[in-house]
């Protein structure tokens, strides 16, 4: 059964005035609240720079903003130029997804130049400088049409005809930009920063074009194409109508079910004449399937160990501050809070030490399929214990949280080692129990010369590395 009330409010492809869009981020919002839509993906071109404010801005006005971008590539060697990945659910915080858009911003800023540098030989005075007032993040060509349209009216009326006469591709005045990385490098950083990747309105190709490009995606670890899209407002070279535009989505969302794709898509909603914000009617499901598949995202586990007071539980609670802060759900998992919970029948003779390690990780493998990401502190003397958990586990970090024994012993929080010198504790890790230096972690911080965030961030580099984040 179909509920025509969900449907027609989502939009999973809309750009804002950080990339060539007209609005700024806010005003997009409130233009899709307007609009009745519930849902919105800001997928700017190689930037995100307008997701934050977007997300901020519709925080408790009934409209859930996903983050997204949509990265520009070239696939010369099966003859494509300027294919289109859009990137949904992408954390926009990650460093390398910052560092990739940062480095195309320069590129596309110089292209913009030569550009202009062109237009100028050809006669018209619009400056660099001039054009860059109106850029709000990347640098596209519709900056320089409407410079040129405000000053030269009556020779162009849209963008449309700027891009005839001046700056599309193979005119006068365009300039091509440096190659691109392919969809295969597209496709790695939004898997890096978390997200789902899809093939951008396959529609603007001819069928057999786009099949082959369809092929090429998934061989470069692609995970979905968009099938709603539309063509007939934003192509008008195909020269669709709406009629044919479904017909066209129906043969993309026939290809999705048979070749197991995820499916997205969106009205590329610019602004200006793109005003088509909210305008291709989409299943709600769409976007409900694209978040269970989300939900099924493996987790992990970082474990923290080392000796009493070294810093475990102060560092898992810093790291889960700061990934708090991008947005991530952490687990914190502390051997105390658990020995006053799940724990509290356990003693301290060496079985029940035991027992209580394994349940600890026992819970972390079961949040780990679950998704979760866990921060797991416990003191786990034996390597047979991590390597125990380490395998259980699978998606593992193990973190050794490295202070001598004096420099803890004077911590002494909460009071156990004067407790065990005073003869009330048997027995005690580091005391009269061996504790075995890790052969092998992931990471190793020193706390007694290192202060909790630069601990912290080491260890968020290392899950960055892993993908875990
Ligand atoms: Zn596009
Ligand atoms: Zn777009």
């Amino acid at each position: 059964m179909k509920n025509t009330d969900l449907m027609n409010n989502i939009d999973l492809h809309v750009h804002t005035n950080r990339s060539d869009g007209e609005l700024d981020p806010q005003e997009v919002v409130d233009l899709a609240i307007k609009k009745g839509l519930k849902a919105v993906a800001i997928t700017d071109h190689d930037v995100v720079d307008g997701v934050e404010g977007a997300i901020s801005y519709a925080s408790g006005k009934g409209i859930e903003v996903i983050p997204g971008i949509e990265i520009g590539c070239d696939e010369l060697g099966i003859g494509f130029k300027e294919v289109h990945v859009v990137g949904l659910f992408i954390d926009y915080k990650n460093k390398d997804l910052l560092e990739f858009a940062e480095n195309i911003k320069k590129q596309r800023t110089n292209q913009k130049r030569k550009m202009i540098d062109k237009i100028r030989e050809l006669g018209y005075d619009i400056t660099f400088e001039e054009v860059a007032l109106s850029v709000k993040g990347a640098f596209g060509r519709p900056h320089i049409c409407r410079t040129l349209m405000k000053k030269y009216p009556d020779k162009f009326s849209s963008i449309q005809e700027v891009f005839d006469k001046l700056l599309g591709i193979g005119k006068p005045a365009y300039v091509d930009r440096e190659e691109r990385g392919g969809m295969k490098e597209a496709i790695s950083i939004i898997k890096r920063a978390g997200g789902i990747s899809f093939l951008a309105h396959p529609g603007v190709y001819k069928k057999e074009d786009s099949l082959e490009l369809i092929k090429a995606f998934r061989k470069a670890g692609g995970e979905g194409i968009e099938t709603y899209y539309p063509y007939h407002i934003i192509c008008p070279k195909l020269g669709i109508d709406a009629e044919e535009n479904s017909r066209l989505i129906g043969f993309y969302k026939e290809l999705v079910k048979s070749e197991g794709f995820l499916e997205s898509g969106g009205s590329d909603f610019h602004g200006g004449d793109r005003d088509t914000l909210g305008e291709i009617p989409i299943d709600w499901d769409v976007l409900e399937r694209l978040r269970s598949c989300e939900c099924k995202k493996e987790g992990a586990t970082v474990w923290f160990t080392g000796l009493a007071c070294s810093g475990k539980t102060t560092i898992s609670k810093r790291i889960r501050e700061i990934l708090c802060e991008r947005g991530l759900n952490i687990v914190v998992l502390d051997s105390d809070d658990l020995r006053s919970t799940v724990s509290k029948d356990f003693g301290y003779t060496k079985e029940e030490r035991d027992r209580h390690m394994r349940l600890v990780a026992d819970m972390c493998y079961l949040l780990t399929l679950q998704g979760a990401l866990n921060l797991a502190a416990v003191i786990s003397p034996t390597d047979s214990i991590r390597e125990d958990a380490r395998k259980k586990i699978g998606s593992f970090i193990e973190v050794y949280v490295r202070c001598p024994l004096e420099v803890c012993k004077a911590r002494d929080v909460k009071g156990h080692y004067l407790e065990y010198e005073q003869g009330k504790l048997k027995d005690f890790v580091g005391m009269n129990i061996p504790y075995e230096e890790p052969v092998n972690p992931d990471v190793v911080v020193d706390t007694d010369t290192n202060d909790v965030d630069t601990c912290a961030n080491m260890i968020i580099a290392k899950m960055e590395e892993r993908g875990f984040i």
